[in-house]
C-alpha cells in the first residue's frame, strides 16, 4: 500500500467543526468518514489502511487515498465519484438527488470468486478487500458492534435460558479485534461473565484501556477461577486470556469447566491474514506468513479444525454454541472436509431472523461536528420519538454510561420498517432521520449528522453461512437481493452507496450493500431521508416475504407495502 500519506498524518482522524474543505456537506461527509475510518483511535492498523476484520481496508493504497481526498474536495453538488476497490476511477455529471460517491469493493465474477484469485489481483494492485464498513467508510469503531452483540446476547438469554439477561452465566469466546473486542462489554452489559481468548496481547491491552474488558491473564486456571467466582456471585466480569482460542477452549474441556455459552470472533474467515495458528507467537506466525504462506495456511486450518472440534465438544457437554459470523464452520467444512462443522447454528437463524423480517437492523449515525453533545441530543431525540421501546431506552442509557466514543461520536440502535401508529405512516428509520434533520436545520445540532447502517441488515446481504443461512425457501445463495437493494438506494437518493463481496465471511461467500444519507437540515436531505429510510428497510421486508416468512408478510400487510405476486 506504500508509505502512509502525509495528509493522513496531519489529519489524525476526521476533521471536525463547522468549516468545510469540500464544496458541500455531502462531499465533506465522505472526506470525514474516510478519515474517521482511518483514525488511529478507530482503525486496527491504520498505517496499512486496515480498518478492521482481517484486512478490511478503506482505500487501496496511500496514493489512492490522497487521490480520493483530492477528488472529494473538487467534487460538485451534481457530480458522482466512482471508487473501484478503494481507488477513484471516474467522475461524472449526474444530478443533486443522485449519490455523490458510488463504491464497489472486492467483487469478482463467480468462477474466479475465491481467495486465491483475489490475492493474485491484490498482489498486482488491482483490487482491495473492503470487508463491510471498512471500504464503504461507515465503520464507527468497536462501539458499532457493541449494540448488535448486546441485542444478540439478550435474545440468546431469552431464547435459551428464558430470562432477560446473562446474570450468573459464563460466555467463552475468542478474538478481541475491532469487532470481537465488543464481546466482553456486551456480555457484562447483559450482566454475565466473559472469558475471551486472544493471541495478541496488544489487542487485550487496547480493550482494557477502552474499558471494553476488565482483566487479563496468561493463566487459564486463574481465568476459570475468577470467572466462576463472579458468576456464582451474579456479578458481571470479563477477562482476556492471552493464548490461542483453540488451546483455551480445549483447556476448558480438560478442566471440565464447561461455559454456559461458547462462540468465537477470531478472523477465521481469512486463514492467511486473519486467523493465527496455535504453537506460534504472533511475531513468529507473522514471519511464517511472509516466508511460507502455504505452510501458514495449513497450520491455521489445522488449528481451526481443533477449534471447531472444541466448540462441538463443549456443545455436547451442555454449552449453548453458536457461530458469530466469522465463517469458522464454512472454513472447516471446505478445507478440512468435515461434514459436522455446521452442527452448531449461526447467530442469524438462531436469534436475528425475525428482526430482519420486520426490516430491523443496526442503524447508526455519526456527528460530523465531532461534538459529543450532538450525539447526546440525538440520544434524547430517539428516546422522545420511541417512548414505548424500553429496551432501546436501556441501551441508550447504558451506551451513554459505558461506551467510549472512538473517532467521530456515533450511536447505533436497531430500528426498522414498522410505522407503528405514526400518523404519517413513516417507518421508524424515516421518523428518526427526519427528526434529526429538523434538529440540524434548527441549529440544535451544530453540524450535519450522517446516517448509515451496517451491511449486515435485513435486505442488503446474501451470505449463505451468515445472514441468509437456512432461509426457509432455500434461497440462501441468491445474490440478486443486495444488488437490488443497492440499486434502489441509488434510485432513492442515498449520498454514498456501495456493493461489496466477502465481508465478514470471506471472498466468494457473500455480497452486500450499504448506504449513507447526510442530514444537513435542508429540504433535499429530508426528501432523500424519507425515501431511503422507507425503501432500504423495505427491501428487508420484501426479501423475507418473498422467502415465505409469515412475520415479513404480516409486516408488509400492516405497512401497506405491496408484494406484487401475493397481492394480485
Ligand atoms: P480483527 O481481525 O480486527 O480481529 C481478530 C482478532 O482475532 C485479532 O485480534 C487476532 O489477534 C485474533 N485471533 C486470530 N486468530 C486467533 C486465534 N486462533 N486465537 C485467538 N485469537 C485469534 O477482526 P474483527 O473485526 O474483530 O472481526 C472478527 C471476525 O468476526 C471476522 O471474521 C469478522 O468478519 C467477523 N465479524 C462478525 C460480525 C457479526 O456480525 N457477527 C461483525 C463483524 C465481524
Amino acid at each position: 500500500v506504500g508509505e502512509p500519506s502525509a495528509q493522513w498524518r496531519d489529519y489524525q482522524g476526521a476533521p471536525t467543526g463547522t468549516d468545510i474543505e469540500c464544496r458541500g456537506w455531502r462531499q465533506e461527509a465522505a472526506l470525514r468518514l474516510l478519515n474517521n475510518n482511518l483514525d488511529p483511535e478507530v482503525a486496527e492498523k491504520p498505517e496499512e489502511l486496515v480498518v478492521y476484520g482481517g484486512t478490511g481496508r478503506a482505500a487501496r493504497s496511500w496514493d489512492a487515498y490522497d487521490s480520493i481526498l483530492a477528488e472529494l474536495r473538487e467534487l460538485g453538488d451534481t457530480e458522482t465519484l466512482l471508487v473501484q476497490s478503494g481507488k477513484p476511477v471516474g467522475r461524472f455529471e449526474t444530478h443533486e438527488h443522485a449519490p455523490r460517491v458510488l463504491i464497489a469493493n472486492s467483487n469478482l465474477v463467480g468462477k474466479w470468486d475465491d481467495w486465491d484469485h483475489f490475492h493474485e489481483l491484490e498482489a498486482k494492485g488491482l483490487i482491495m478487500y473492503g470487508q463491510m464498513t471498512a471500504g464503504s467508510w461507515a465503520y464507527i469503531g468497536t462501539q458499532g458492534i457493541v449494540q448488535g452483540t448486546f441485542e444478540t446476547l439478550a435474545k440468546l438469554a431469552r431464547t435459551e435460558f428464558g430470562r432477560s439477561d446473562l446474570q450468573g452465566k459464563i460466555v467463552a469466546t475468542g478474538g478481541l479485534g475491532g469487532m470481537g473486542g465488543a464481546q466482553p462489554l456486551a456480555v457484562t452489559m447483559n450482566r454475565g461473565v466473559c472469558i475471551a481468548a486472544e493471541v495478541d496481547e496488544a489487542r487485550i491491552d487496547r480493550r482494557i484501556e477502552t474499558d471494553y474488558l476488565e482483566a487479563k491473564t496468561d493463566d487459564l486456571d486463574e481465568a476459570v477461577e475468577r470467572a466462576r467466582t463472579h458468576a456464582e456471585r451474579g456479578e458481571p466480569f470479563s477477562i482476556g486470556v492471552h493464548g490461542n482460542a483453540a488451546d483455551v477452549l480445549e483447556g476448558l474441556l480438560e478442566r471440565d469447566a464447561i461455559p454456559d455459552v461458547v462462540t468465537d470472533q477470531t478472523s477465521a474467515h481469512d486463514e492467511l491474514e486473519g486467523y493465527y495458528p496455535a504453537g506460534f507467537t504472533v511475531a513468529e506466525a507473522d514471519a511464517l506468513r511472509e516466508r511460507d504462506p502455504d505452510r501458514y495456511r495449513a497450520e491455521a486450518m489445522a488449528t481451526m479444525e481443533r477449534h471447531v472440534d472444541a466448540i462441538l465438544d463443549l456443545q455436547a457437554a451442555g454449552a449453548v454454541a453458536f457461530e458469530y459470523g466469522n465463517n469458522i464452520r464454512g472454513q472447516v467444512e471446505d478445507h478440512c472436509d468435515r461434514e459436522d462443522a455446521f452442527d452448531f447454528p449461526g447467530f442469524v437463524p438462531a436469534y436475528i431472523r425475525l428482526l430482519f423480517c420486520a426490516g430491523k437492523g443496526p442503524f447508526r449515525w455519526l456527528a460530523l461536528s465531532g461534538d459529543p453533545a450532538d450525539i447526546h441530543r440525538t440520544d434524547a431525540a430517539v428516546k422522545e420519538l420511541f417512548p414505548e421501546k424500553d429496551a432501546l431506552h436501556r441501551w441508550i442509557d447504558l451506551a451513554q454510561e459505558r461506551v467510549a466514543f472512538q473517532g467521530l461520536p456515533a450511536r447505533v440502535c436497531w430500528l426498522g420498517f414498522d410505522s407503528g401508529d405514526d400518523p404519517d405512516g413513516l417507518t421508524e428509520r424515516a421518523r428518526f432521520a427526519l427528526r434529526i434533520n429538523d434538529l440540524v436545520g434548527a441549529g440544535e445540532i451544530s453540524a450535519p449528522i450522517v446516517v448509515t447502517r451496517d451491511h449486515l441488515d435485513a435486505g442488503s446481504v446474501a451470505s449463505p453461512n451468515r445472514e441468509t443461512e437456512a432461509m426457509q425457501d432455500g434461497s440462501d445463495a441468491v445474490a440478486d437481493w443486495p444488488i437490488l437493494n443497492a440499486l434502489l438506494d441509488c434510485a432513492a437518493g442515498a449520498d454514498i452507496v456501495s456493493v461489496h463481496d466477502g465481508g465478514g465471511v470471506g471472498i466468494g461467500n457473500a455480497l452486500h450493500a450499504n448506504n449513507h444519507v447526510v442530514l444537513d437540515g435542508t429540504d433535499l436531505a429530508a426528501e432523500k431521508a424519507h425515501r431511503v429510510f422507507t425503501t432500504d428497510p423495505g427491501t428487508g421486508v420484501v426479501r423475507h416475504a418473498d422467502a415465505g416468512y409469515e412475520a415479513a408478510i404480516e409486516q408488509a400487510t400492516a405497512s401497506g407495502l405491496p408484494i406484487p405476486m401475493r397481492d394480485r
